[in-house]
C-alpha cells in the first residue's frame, strides 16, 4: 500500500474527492506477486447518479461556457502534466497491471499524445455551408452529445482513456468514467491531472467498481448521451441493448484475432520483429495482438524457426524489473491462458517454441510461458478464438486466396498486417481484408494516434483514435435558415 501516491478509496465527482456511497472497497491485486496492492471504492448506482449528475452541471455551467480552443489548451495543459509524471504512471501502471515499465511508460506518453492531438483538434472541427433553396442558407454544426460515459478495461488504461475521454472532452462532452476493476490507479490518476490542469468541476468524473454495478448502471443511466465501451464481445451486447433502451449511440471497441499475414517475397528481417513482439507485447493481452501468424509454405519453416529463437530468449519477470513479458492481469487470466495451453497439448499441436519462466519468479504472481504454436489448422479453437495471452498460432498457406480465407476466416475483423514486397498484392489483400485498420510492412504504426481504429464483425463498431473520433463523439445540427 505505501508505494501507491495517493489514497485509492475515493471516488471524483464534481471536481471533489468522495467516499463513495456504499463505504465498501474492493482489493486490487499486484499480477507480479498476488498481493493486495490498495484498496478501490465499490463506486455503485448511487455514485453513478451524481457523477451524470455533476457532469450535466458542468455542461450548464463553467465547462459549456468555454470556447472550442479553451477546451484545447486545457487538453494541451494536461498533455503537459501526464508527460512530467510519465514514470510515475509507468510505475503505478506495472504494478496495477503487470505492465513492464517501458511498455507503462510508451502508453504514458501515448496518453499525452492523444491530448495533443484531440486538444490541437478542438477548435477546428468544421460544419458545413449546404447549397439549398434560393432564399435559404443552410448549414451543419459539430455539437458535443451532453453527458458521455466511458468503460474502459485493464489492459491500455491509459492509452485508452486518452482516445475516448481525450476525442470526448476536446468536442465539449463532459465524461464519467468507469475504469476496469482489475486497474483502475492511472484513471484516478488521471482525474487529479485533469483537476490540476483546471478542468472545471465536473467535466471529468471518475466512478471506479464492478462492471455488474457501477459500469452496468452507467450504461443505462438516462442522462447519458453516448457510450464508449472497450471490452470483451458479450458485456459489448450488453452495453448495446442498455444503451438501446435510451436511444443512445455506442462506440465499441471489442476483441480480435488479428493475423500477419507473410508471403514469401517479404522483407523478414524488418518482419521479425514485428511478428513476435505484436504477439507478446502486454503478456498478449492487446485487442490487435497479432494472435495469428500465416506464412507462405515456401518460407514456412524458416520464419517459425526465426520466431523460435526470438521467443526462447525472451525473458519473462515482475513488471518492476522490466521484463520483455510479464504476468497477466489476474489468476482467472492466467487458467483461461492455461486451459487454451491444455488445448494445444491435448490436441498434440507442435509448440515451436516457449519460453522459460524462471524459478525466481514470485510464487504469487499470474505468470504464463510464452507459447508458439506451430501447424494450427484453420477452425481449431487456438485458431479461432481470443485467448488474451502470449500465446500466437502459427499457420502455413499457399497464394493470396487461401491466405484471405484463413485471415476473414473468424468472428472478428479488428486489424491485420500484410508483408509482401508485391505493390499490386499490398493493395488486394489491404482491400481484401475484412477489418478496421490493415498495416502493410509494419504492425500498429508505432500506436497510431492519428489513425482510425476500430473493428467490423464481433470486434465492434464505431471508430476511436484520429480526426474520426471526433465525429463520434459529436452529433450534427443542420441549420436552414430563410431570409428572403
Ligand atoms: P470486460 O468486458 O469484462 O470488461 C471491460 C469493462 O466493462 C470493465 O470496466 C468492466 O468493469 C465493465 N463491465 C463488465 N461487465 C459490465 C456490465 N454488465 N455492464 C457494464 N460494464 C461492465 O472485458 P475485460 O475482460 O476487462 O477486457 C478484455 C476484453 O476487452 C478482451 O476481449 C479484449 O479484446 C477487449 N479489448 C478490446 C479493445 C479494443 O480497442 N478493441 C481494447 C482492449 C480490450
Amino acid at each position: 500500500m505505501s508505494t501507491i501516491p495517493f489514497d485509492t478509496t475515493p471516488v471524483f465527482i464534481g471536481g471533489r474527492w468522495h467516499a463513495g456511497d456504499s463505504g465498501q472497497t474492493l482489493p486490487l491485486m499486484n499480477p507480479s506477486d498476488g498481493s493486495v496492492l490498495a484498496h478501490i471504492a465499490r463506486g455503485n448506482a448511487a455514485d453513478i447518479d451524481a457523477a451524470v449528475r455533476a457532469a450535466q452541471s458542468a455542461l450548464d455551467g463553467a465547462w459549456g461556457a468555454l470556447s472550442a480552443t479553451e477546451r484545447g489548451r486545457l487538453l494541451m495543459k494536461m498533455s503537459a502534466l501526464v508527460l512530467e509524471q510519465a514514470d510515475e504512471l509507468a510505475r503505478l501502471e506495472a504494478l496495477d497491471v503487470g505492465k513492464p515499465l517501458k511498455q507503462g511508460r510508451a502508453d504514458a506518453v501515448a496518453l499525452a499524445r492523444y491530448l495533443e492531438f484531440y486538444g490541437g483538434a478542438a477548435d477546428k472541427v468544421m460544419g458545413e455551408t449546404i447549397p439549398f433553396a434560393n432564399g435559404y442558407t443552410a448549414l451543419t454544426l459539430r455539437e458535443p452529445h451532453g453527458v458521455t460515459g466511458h468503460i474502459v478495461p485493464w489492459n491500455y488504461p491509459m492509452q485508452i482513456i486518452g482516445r475516448s475521454v481525450g476525442a470526448a472532452l476536446a468536442m465539449g462532452n463532459a465524461c464519467v468514467l468507469k475504469p476496469a476493476e482489475e486497474a483502475c490507479l492511472t484513471a484516478l490518476a488521471f482525474a487529479r491531472i485533469g483537476h490540476a490542469a483546471g478542468l472545471p468541476a465536473g467535466a471529468l468524473n471518475v466512478v471506479p467498481g464492478l462492471g455488474e454495478e457501477a459500469g452496468a448502471a452507467l450504461s443505462s443511466h438516462p442522462g447519458v448521451r453516448h457510450i464508449s465501451f472497450t471490452g470483451s464481445v458479450p458485456v459489448g451486447a450488453l452495453i448495446q441493448a442498455a444503451a438501446a433502451k435510451n436511444a443512445v449511440p455506442v462506440t465499441l471497441e471489442l476483441g480480435g484475432k488479428s493475423p500477419q499475414i507473410v508471403f514469401a517475397d517479404a522483407d523478414l528481417d524488418a518482419a521479425l520483429p514485428f511478428l513476435v513482439n505484436a504477439g507478446i507485447q502486454n503478456a498478449g493481452q492487446t485487442c490487435s495482438a497479432a494472435s495469428r501468424i500465416l506464412i507462405e509454405r515456401a518460407i514456412y519453416d524458416s520464419v517459425v524457426q526465426r520466431m523460435a529463437e526470438r521467443y526462447r530468449a525472451l525473458r519473462v519477470g515482475p513488471a518492476m524489473d522490466d521484463p520483455d513479458v510479464g504476468p497477466v492481469i489476474s489468476a482467472r487470466q492466467r487458467e483461461l491462458v492455461q486451459g487454451y495451453l491444455s488445448l494445444v497439448r491435448d490436441g498434440a499441436l507442435p509448440i515451436a517454441a516457449q519460453a522459460a519462466l524462471p524459478a525466481s519468479l514470485p510464487a504469487g504472481g499470474y505468470y504464463v510461458p510464452p507459447t508458439l504454436v506451430a501447424q494450427v489448422p484453420q477452425g481449431h479453437r487456438i485458431e479461432q478464438e481470443e485467448i488474451f495471452g502470449p500465446v500466437q498460432a502459427v499457420i502455413p498457406f499457399e497464394g493470396e486466396a487461401e491466405a484471405l480465407a484463413i485471415a476473414n476466416g473468424t468472428a472478428f475483423g479488428l486489424v491485420a498486417g500484410v508483408w509482401t514486397r508485391d505493390g499490386g498484392r499490398q493493395m488486394r489483400m489491404a482491400r481484401k481484408l475484412q477489418c478496421g485498420q490493415v498495416f502493410v510492412n509494419n504492425y500498429g504504426a508505432g500506436g497510431g494516434i492519428e489513425l482510425p481504429f476500430g473493428g467490423v464483425k464481433h470486434s465492434g463498431h464505431g471508430r476511436e483514435k484520429g480526426f474520426e473520433a471526433l465525429y463520434g463523439f459529436s452529433t450534427l445540427k443542420t441549420i436552414a435558415l430563410k431570409h428572403d
